[in-house]
């Protein structure tokens, strides 16, 4: 009886490190995709094509908060048809809450080298 229960305590400690390790790897692996956190959203309509695309703002675009001001474009290059006509057409709609972009959105991405967002579509 008594070795069944040290059985028992080594499946449990065994259980606990496995799921210690899949923690660590999970953040691990968040912090290498560095996945951006959005705030906003905008819907971008071309008048060449006709085409919509919905754009995802990273959560330090278009904040207003005195001089730290970045802004979004508000035209961009058509992801459809590849014209310069793509214009702004919603103005900004803010999510209920920032949240992690999904990989299967386009965004704007806060990137150091510009003082403007840059578009990224998927
Ligand atoms: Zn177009």
């Amino acid at each position: 009886m008594s070795s069944m229960r040290s059985l028992q305590r080594q499946v449990k400690r065994a259980k606990e490190k496995r799921a210690e390790r899949f923690e660590k790897y999970n953040v691990e692996k968040a912090k290498k995709k560095a996945t951006p956190i959005v705030w906003a959203k905008m819907i971008y309509i071309c008048v060449d094509c006709g085409n919509w695309k919905e754009m995802y703002l990273e959560n330090t675009l278009e904040r207003h908060n005195g001089e730290n001001h970045k802004p979004v474009p508000f035209v961009i290059r058509c992801p459809y048809c590849g014209g310069f006509h793509c214009y702004d057409r919603s103005g900004l709609i803010p999510l209920p809450a920032e949240r992690p972009l999904e990989e299967y959105e386009s965004y704007f991405k806060d990137s150091k080298k510009y003082d403007c967002g840059v578009p990224v579509y998927r």
